[in-house]
């Protein structure tokens, strides 16, 4: 089959013709119809992420058909869990001792063919093509549980307008709440992407909003961003980082702090995320903006999510 390999990380992905996987007992073997790309993804290339597997087929926001039933499914970040540790015994199976992660311990989607364990499978809303569900897998699931941990807020910021903010402003007013987005400086496209999405209000990260918010996630890989959002807060307030992995967050003064304004992560997702996420979908209707990549340029697809070149979410499309 063919797939994209990294190697090793800091240097591109190379075109490979590898073995078909074979599935073990209670897996799997799908053949990918689309796989988005995340910005994990160019963490693990970078080097930012330590110990992946490799060599390593990346990507974990996978949609394929299962070749024994024919059905379609999606195989997202966590691709496995003990069930046994503490955490996997108290709902929390997204911070398990012993996870494996799709694209990152196991071989994931930038292949023809996968192996994924059933459990953590999920079967794709009808009404969604593979190239436009496959966003949901990953920058729709976190973005979700990341969401959730915002609490109730109603005034919330969105800062990186990027894959997982497109789809979780629709989310968030859907729910009824308000929405500010901030993008890098001088991000027109970013801007008017939000607006179209209903953000009442789109600027550069830099700039305070119009009204202090009740809640921020930074979906940016950027740790300055932690005391900006901080400054944007209402009392009582919560900063919720939802990616895997930040620049250094600068020091700032206590009083960005004060007054019960929290600052926290959100990790991975657990089994629960997905459905609920899934099942949502199209009561929103979600709808997913993706430019559309073949297998063999995942390496441009990176660079341009480096680039910040790449308005909603990179997808590789298997299927044509
Ligand atoms: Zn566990
Ligand atoms: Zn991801």
């Amino acid at each position: 089959m063919r797939a994209q390999v990294l190697h090793s990380p800091g240097e591109p992905l190379r075109q490979t013709e590898l073995p078909e996987p074979e599935p073990g007992p209670g897996e799997l073997l799908l053949r990918v119809e689309a796989c988005a790309v995340c910005r994990t993804d160019l963490h693990i290339v970078d080097g930012e992420l330590p110990n992946p597997k490799l060599p390593l087929v990346l990507g974990h926001q996978i949609v394929g058909i299962d070749v024994e039933t024919g059905s379609r499914l999606g195989v997202p970040w966590l691709g496995w869990a003990d069930g046994e540790c503490r955490f996997c015994r108290s709902g929390r199976e997204n911070l398990c001792d012993n996870a494996r992660f799709t694209g990152y311990h196991l071989d994931g989607g930038y292949a023809e063919m996968v192996v994924a364990d059933a459990r953590f499978c999920f079967p794709i809303p009808e009404g969604y093509d593979s190239v436009h569900a496959a966003p949901l897998l990953c920058a729709g699931l976190i973005g979700y549980r990341a969401l959730r941990l915002a609490g109730d807020a109603a005034r919330l910021g969105l800062y990186g307008f990027g894959s997982s903010a497109h789809l979780i402003a629709q989310v968030a007013r859907w729910q009824g709440r308000r929405v500010f987005a901030f993008t890098r400086e001088g991000d027109a496209e970013g801007q008017e992407l939000a607006r179209s999405l209903g953000a009442e209000w789109a600027g550069a990260s830099g700039e305070q909003p119009p009204e202090p918010l009740d809640a921020a996630i930074i979906f940016a890989p950027v740790g300055a961003l932690v005391p900006v959002a901080l400054r944007a807060l209402e009392k009582g307030g919560v900063v919720v980082c939802a990616g895997i992995h930040m620049s250094d967050i600068p020091s700032f003064p206590y009083e960005l702090l004060w007054e019960e304004r929290v600052a926290r992560s959100v990790a991975n997702l657990t089994r629960d995320d997905g459905h609920e996420l899934l099942e949502l979908a199209p009561q929103v209707p979600i709808e997913t903006h993706v430019e559309v990549f073949p297998l063999e340029e995942a390496n441009e697809a990176l660079d341009r999510l480096r680039g910040g070149r790449i308005s909603g979410s990179a997808v590789l499309d298997l299927a044509s």
